[in-house]
């Protein structure tokens, strides 16, 4: 199952990691939730392939440690969501769509 891109109106913001919203529910290890607000990474269905890392020009992801996660044991994390332009890569390479890019969403969180 993709993201859900109406995860503001679905979820609710329960924490804040590295500079950016994360949105419930979460239940750790099993359960991460969604990071990110503009880019927006699901947790839950990210299996760590790497593309999005690879392919974003301007490095807006970085790797973090999700040990006893039951998809993958690191998480691609959008620890610098606000440099993101909004190419649009890293949804189109993602081979589970774990993510979900829309500017519109910027500081609205
Ligand atoms: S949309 Fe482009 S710039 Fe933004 S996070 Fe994805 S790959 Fe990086």
């Amino acid at each position: 199952m993709p993201i859900d891109p109406n995860f503001e109106e679905n979820r609710e913001l329960v924490d804040e990691h590295n500079g950016h919203d994360v949105w419930g529910p979460v239940e750790e290890p099993d359960t991460l939730g969604i990071h990110g607000t503009h880019v927006a990474v699901d947790f839950d269905i990210c299996l760590a392939d790497g593309a999005c890392l690879e392919d974003c020009p301007v490095d807006v992801f970085e790797w973090v440690d999700t040990p006893g996660h039951p998809e993958s044991e690191i998480k691609a994390d959008p620890a610098n969501e606000a440099q993101c332009i909004d190419c649009m890569l890293c949804v189109d390479v993602c081979p589970v769509d774990a993510i979900d890019v829309d500017a519109g969403r910027q500081g609205r969180a």
